[in-house]
């Protein structure tokens, strides 16, 4: 039994039968005594029976939930999941000779909502999105040691920009070793990371297959990256032998590291330029003589409630895009605004496609890659989505 118990309205129990794992503040019914931000609750129904255990929070999302059975959160728990996940991940064949980057743990599908882990050739970047997680930063720490013994160089915990403001004054620090930077590879595509400065965790891994499709495609043709970020895509297509790669971002920190991995990947140069520059504006000036662009857009929408204004700039975005692509080109073109689903983003991208007077086909459908997975109860984990389109006349 944990120290702390909440009880759910009447009926309420039934999204826990069907393992989905959060539970709204709505849904409960009582939590008896004031409970710390960050503990491990029993969630009981109105008769009583225990249903799960999980992270109690203040705010919409009260509890997330880490088992649907009576076991301790302990350290045997933490070793448990994270056994599970590394499991998990071996089938997908990760780590391997040539990747050695990926999400180790992605919260509500590796069922420990709430947690990040990314790997980085054995530095390891864990990411809390909950009290509950942050809190258990160091038995998290204490656990991945013992599961990946000497395979763990460093654990750095990266959850400044996760967690509600104010809470925690030690959101950034390393747990484990000290380490800044590491050159990982990624399908045999050389990057260095640096998880302490660099956006999010230091890498956008969710692009790695997407990244491989581009290679397939990119042999002798002019490549455009917008929104490059540290140059995934650039890189790929400037290994599979384009003729010319040209990355663009708004952040000059990112061209800066876009740079620094294109020359780690082609010492003697190559045909090509970055720009730190908006991609509205590039594309505005720019951009007669690509074969292929890139569109991998921040999410432009967080909530529900902006979602009509992203539409919008999505619209344009692949508008411009589409009227500079040259005939028989082809566009790459992503959307991670979770409240962006798969079928609006095909409307907005059609709509753009009519708008530029193109003859465009679809050739793939893309999303997040299998070390981000999806719980079949919990679709908002799927946030990824993306389109491949050969442009015609
Ligand atoms: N495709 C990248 C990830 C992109 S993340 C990869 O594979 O790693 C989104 C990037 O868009 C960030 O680097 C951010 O700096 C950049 N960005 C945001 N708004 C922008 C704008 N208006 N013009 C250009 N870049 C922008």
């Amino acid at each position: 039994m944990s120290k702390y118990s909440v009880m759910l309205k009447k009926g309420k129990e039934v999204s826990l039968q069907r393992k989905h794992p959060w539970i709204f503040s709505g849904a409960i019914k009582q939590s008896g005594t004031e409970i710390p931000e960050g503990s491990v609750v029993d969630v009981i129904a109105h008769d009583k029976t225990f249903l799960a255990k999980g992270h109690w929070q203040n705010g919409s999302i009260a509890v997330r939930i880490l088992s649907f059975e009576k076991t301790k959160i302990d350290h045997k728990f933490w070793v448990r999941s994270f056994k599970q996940a590394a499991a998990t991940r071996r089938q997908m064949r990760l780590p391997s000779a040539d990747n050695n980057v990926f999400r180790l743990v992605f919260g509500e599908g590796d069922y420990l909502p709430g947690l990040v882990i990314d790997w980085y050739a054995g530095h390891l970047v864990v990411q809390a999105h909950s009290i509950g997680m942050y809190e258990a930063r160091e038995d998290i720490s204490q656990a991945l040691q013992e599961v990946f013994k000497d395979q763990v160089k460093t654990i750095y915990c990266k959850s400044g920009d996760t967690l509600p403001a104010g809470y925690g004054d030690d959101k950034n620090g390393w747990l484990f070793g000290d380490a800044e930077s590491t050159v990982v590879s990624e399908n045999g595509n050389k990057f260095e990371i640096d998880w302490v400065t660099g956006q999010k965790t230091g890498f956008f891994i969710d692009q790695r297959d997407n990244r491989q499709l581009l290679s397939q495609y990119s042999k002798g043709k002019k490549v455009l990256n917008t929104f490059c970020y540290s140059g995934g895509f650039s890189v790929y297509a400037l290994n599979a032998g384009a003729k010319l790669v040209d990355s663009v971002d708004c952040s000059a920190k990112a061209i800066k590291l876009t740079d620094t991995n294109m020359t780690l990947n082609a010492e003697d140069g190559y045909e090509g330029k970055t720009y730190a520059e908006d991609t509205f504006k590039f594309l505005k000036e720019n951009g007669d003589e690509y074969d292929i662009v890139v569109v991998d857009p921040p999410a432009f929408a967080k909530h529900r409630d902006v979602r009509h204004k992203a539409v919008i700039g999505y619209k344009r975005l692949n508008e411009m895009a589409l009227r500079k692509i040259k005939a028989g080109g082809m566009l790459f073109t992503f959307s991670c605004s979770q409240v962006v689903d798969r079928t609006l983003f095909e409307n907005t991208v059609r709509a753009a496609a009519i708008e530029a007077g193109r003859e465009v086909s679809i050739l793939h459908y893309l999303h997040q890659p299998s070390c981000h997975p999806v719980n079949l109860c919990h679709p908002e984990g799927e946030y990824l989505k993306g389109l491949v389109l050969k442009v015609g006349k």
